[in-house]
């Protein structure tokens, strides 16, 4: 395969399961990071072992610039961008009454402004020229059904749907793809938020019986990658264990 992905906030959690499906399948893979130099550096080692085509790059997505280095030294690399898989993202849990001026603008800038930034530069360096492209953004549940106690993570989420729909629209003549993948509740660091009562409230709510793993987000992104995939645009899909339906 010739083909190369870009995944953002890759080095833990979701992120690394998905750039480790990409590279096991045979992408060559951009893990992207920004303060998680360490484990970076650990999966790119541990997939170069595997005989995988990784580079990594610390690249903050709200910062434009560096985004566009990122996006340079890729396309430098492997010469085009394939997929984009615009992961990165952070929650928090609080009254919205609380919420500070700054909570709220650092949760847009990441999550929305930080899905704008990557997903322009890779349309405007390689995919619209190329009239190639498939990108999935990482959205919620929370998003499409609002959660308590996560008002500005929820807005972010649900933006995200909103943009990936209009974009799907607006990029479908370049036969670009833009989907979603609003997971439910996915064991990673992001659910350390809650208490252990919560988790155990939150399992019994899911009709699956189980909160998540990572490689269930994984498998779907790749899917919504896939060749299978091509008829597909301007979608939602949930792997929640039936805790949205
Ligand atoms: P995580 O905290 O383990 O991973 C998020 C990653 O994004 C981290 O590595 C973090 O360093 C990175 N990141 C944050 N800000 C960044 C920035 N400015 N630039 C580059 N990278 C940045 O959390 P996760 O659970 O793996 O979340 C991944 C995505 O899945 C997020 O978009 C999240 O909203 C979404 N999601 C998670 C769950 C869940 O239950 N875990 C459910 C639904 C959606």
């Amino acid at each position: 395969m010739n083909k190369t992905a870009i995944i953002t906030g890759a080095a833990k959690g979701i992120g690394r399961a998905i750039a480790r499906e990409f590279a096991m399948s045979g992408y060559n893979v951009c893990i992207n990071y920004n303060t998680s130099e360490k484990e970076a550096k650990e999966l790119c080692e541990e997939l170069k072992k595997k005989g995988c085509n990784i580079i990594i790059f610390k690249a903050d997505v709200t910062n434009r610039k560096e985004v566009d280095k990122m996006i340079d030294y890729v396309l430098g690399t492997y010469g085009k961008v394939d997929v984009l898989i615009n992961n990165a993202g952070i929650s928090e849990y609080k009254l919205f009454i609380d919420i500070t001026q700054e909570e709220i603008q650092r949760m847009l800038n990441v999550n929305i402004v930080g899905v704008f930034n990557t997903t322009q530069a890779v349309l405007q360096k390689s995919m619209i020229s190329r009239k190639d492209g498939t990108i999935i953004n990482i959205s919620s549940i929370w998003g499409m059904v609002g959660a308590s106690l996560e008002v500005a993570y929820s807005t972010s989420k649900a933006a995200i749907i909103g943009m990936s729909k209009a974009l799907a629209k607006e990029l479908a003549p370049s036969n670009i793809t833009v989907n979603v993948v609003a997971p439910g509740a996915i064991s990673t660091d992001m659910l350390g938020a809650l208490s252990k009562e919560d988790l155990k409230v939150l399992t019994e709510e899911i009709p699956l019986g189980k909160i998540g793993a990572v490689e269930d987000v994984a498998a779907t992104v790749k899917f919504l990658a896939s060749y299978e995939a091509r008829y597909i645009t301007g979608q939602v899909i949930s792997p929640n264990g039936g805790l949205v339906i």
